[in-house]
C-alpha cells in the first residue's frame, strides 16, 4: 500500500486501532496467487478466478475488529450485535466480488459453448458447412460479407426484434455460404444455431410418432434458425403444412431465422399456390429480403477444377 491510500485510512479512522496481519515471508513479486510471498496487498484477487477463498491474507487489516481487504479496503465482515452478542460473518470483499463475477461469466460462457458445439453437430450435418466462415471467405463479395457480419454485430438488437434475413438470388451466388458464415460466427459467441433445410427437417419432424426426435417447437431452443434452399422441397399439402408449421412456430416466439432461396423476387410476391403464399407471407414479415447475384461459385469452382486439370493432364 502507497502512503496516500495509508494516509486516507488513517484519516479515516483516525481514533481506531488498526491490526495489520503481517507477511509471513518477503513478497516475491514473481509469486503465483497463494504461493508464499504473493503480495496481496498491491493485486488483490486481481488474477484469481477458480480459487476465490474468503479467508484472510497478508497484508488484511482489522480496524476496530472488523477486518478489511488490503487491497480494496473494503470490508471482508458484517458485524452484527444480536441479543448481547457480536456476529461476524464473512463476506466477499469488493475485489472478491469481481472476482467471483468474472468466474461466473467464465463457466456461463463454457456452458454456452459446450451446448453450442453439440448443436452444432446437430445441425451442421454437412461437414464442408461446418467450415463455411468468414475467416474462409474467398473474399469474392465484400458488399455480402460487410452485411452478413453486420447481421452477427447487431445481433442482439435483430434478435429483440424477430428480425431475420431472407437470401434470395440466383443459383450459386454464395448464400449458402454466407448464411451459414453468420451461424458460425454466432455459435462462437455461444448462440445455440441451427443450420438445416426443410428436406432435412421433414425427415425428422414428420417420422412416425414413436421414432420421432424432435418437434416443430423444438426448432425454438435454437436463437437462430439457417433454413437453407426453401422451396427446393417436393410439393404437396404435407410439406406446405409442415414449411408453415416450422416457419410460424418461429413467428410466434418472436424468434430470428435466416432462409436462402432460389426463388426470384417475382416468385415470392405471387407465390404459386395459396399454401406457398401464406408461407412467404410469414417470411416477409419478419425476414428482411437481401438480393444476392454475381458470379456463381459453384461453376467457377468447376472451371478452376477443370482448368487444374486440364494442365495436370497437359491438355491444350
Ligand atoms: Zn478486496
Amino acid at each position: 500500500m502507497n502512503r496516500t491510500e495509508k494516509d486516507c485510512i488513517n484519516d479515516l479512522f483516525q481514533d481506531s486501532v488498526i491490526d495489520r496481519i503481517p507477511y509471513t515471508v518477503p513478497i516475491n513479486p514473481e509469486a503465483r496467487p497463494y504461493e508464499p510471498g504473493y503480495d496481496w496487498a498491491a493485486h488483490g484477487y486481481d488474477e484469481l478466478d477458480d480459487n476465490v477463498k474468503w479467508d484472510t491474507h497478508e497484508g488484511d487489516y482489522y480496524i476496530d475488529g472488523v477486518l478489511y481487504c488490503a487491497h480494496c479496503h473494503t470490508p471482508k465482515q458484517h458485524v452484527r450485535d444480536w441479543q448481547g452478542k457480536t456476529y461476524r460473518f464473512p463476506i466477499p470483499c469488493q475485489c472478491q466480488k469481481e472476482a467471483l463475477g468474472r468466474q461466473e461469466q467464465k463457466i456461463k460462457r463454457r456452458k454456452a459453448m459446450e451446448k453450442a458445439l453439440r448443436y452444432r453437430e446437430l445441425g451442421f450435418s454437412d461437414e464442408v458447412l461446418k467450415n463455411w466462415t468468414f475467416a474462409r471467405d474467398d473474399g469474392a463479395s465484400p458488399k455480402y460479407t460487410a452485411i452478413m457480419k453486420r447481421y452477427v454485430e447487431h445481433f442482439s438488437e435483430c434478435r429483440a426484434k424477430g428480425q431475420g434475413l431472407l437470401l434470395y438470388g440466383s443459383c450459386g451466388s454464395g448464400k449458402t455460404y454466407a448464411a451459414a458464415a453468420i451461424a458460425n460466427a454466432l455459435i462462437e459467441q455461444g448462440i445455440p444455431c441451427l443450420v438445416s433445410n426443410f428436406d432435412r427437417l421433414f425427415d425428422k419432424l414428420m417420422a412416425p410418432k414413436a421414432q420421432r426426435t424432435m418437434e416443430v417447437e423444438d426448432l425454438n431452443k435454437f436463437e437462430l434458425l439457417v433454413l437453407d434452399d426453401l422451396d427446393a422441397e417436393a410439393d404437396n399439402k404435407y410439406v406446405d403444412n409442415m414449411m408453415f408449421r416450422i416457419v410460424d412456430a418461429r413467428y410466434r416466439a418472436g424468434l430470428p431465422m435466416i432462409i436462402t432461396t432460389n426463388l426470384t423476387k417475382q416468385d415470392l410476391l405471387s407465390p404459386r399456390s395459396v399454401a406457398k403464399k401464406r408461407v412467404y407471407d410469414r417470411i416477409l414479415e419478419r425476414c428482411c429480403p437481401v438480393e444476392m447475384t454475381g458470379a456463381n461459385r459453384r461453376a467457377k469452382a468447376m472451371q478452376d477444377n477443370i482448368l487444374d486439370m486440364k494442365k495436370l493432364l497437359g491438355i491444350g
